[in-house]
């Protein structure tokens, strides 16, 4: 944003009910004015990290700083500047995590890019294989975690918890169609699904999907200690709107 004076901000803050609304008015009274941001609480502590415009401010950021540490709910602030010219990209929010683990974001065309690496190092089929592994790794590793993690909880919604969290890190929207824990078959069906997008897109061959195809066996195999296998039965890549997965016992 040219001719602006864009900043980042993190501020750390008891987790107290009022905390936020303190920090706000200080920001408010200064017509600082906040872009994006998040908030995430974490144990004792609230983190609120944001980018805000003070071109309008009429206050320094050093000052600002020094006003907002006054406040008795407040416990660190700092704040970033840019280091090209007009151009903030975030840098106090390292490292990234999601649910206490240490996370990354990746582009989709990153992700594919690496999978269509392996295929055309060792085949289309063999790297097949290997994505469809990789996946099904991945999936159980999950589920093992979500088992320890929510303690109790029935197999149908740990299933559900999984597939909830890959709409919430962007890779579908994926719903449960049919759970049938005695005879160990599901079927799930992903909109949006990033790895069959591309494909659609005319941008990789219309294979269908690997990864998550195996992520969905990785995960069944673990929740009902069952080798589980996973076939894809209707693609985006191919026809129709959604990616169906159907799930049974078996030995791949
Ligand atoms: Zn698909």
């Amino acid at each position: 944003m040219p001719g602006r004076r864009i900043l980042e901000f993190k501020i750390v803050l008891r987790n107290v009910p009022g905390a936020i609304s303190e920090v706000s008015q200080i920001l408010y009274g200064y017509r600082v004015n906040i872009l994006s941001g998040y908030q995430e609480a974490r144990d004792e502590r609230f983190h609120w990290v944001f980018i805000a415009d003070l071109s309008e401010a009429g206050i320094d950021p050093k000052r600002l700083v020094e006003e907002i540490k006054k406040l008795g709910k407040v416990i660190a602030v700092e704040y970033s500047e840019p280091e090209i010219d007009h151009l903030i990209i975030d840098d106090l929010c390292f490292p990234l995590m999601v649910q206490g683990e240490r996370s990354l974001i990746l582009r989709s065309s990153t992700f594919n890019g690496m999978m269509r690496t392996i295929r055309d190092i060792v085949g289309r089929d063999a790297g097949d294989i290997i994505i469809y592994q990789l996946g099904a790794r991945a999936g159980a590793d999950k589920m093992r975690r979500l088992k320890e993690y929510y303690k109790g909880f029935e197999s149908r919604d740990l299933l559900k918890i999984a597939l909830k969290e890959r709409c919430a890190k962007g890779w579908c929207i994926a719903e449960i169609q049919r759970f049938d824990e005695d005879l160990c078959k599901a079927e799930v069906r992903a909109e949006g699904l990033f790895e069959c997008l591309e494909a659609a897109a005319g941008e990789a061959d219309r294979r269908g999907s690997q990864f998550f195809r195996g992520y969905l066996a990785g995960l069944l195999t673990s929740l009902w200690g069952k080798r589980i296998s996973v076939d894809e039965v209707e693609c985006i890549s191919k026809r129709g709107t959604a990616c169906i997965f159907k799930a049974y016992p078996g030995t791949a």
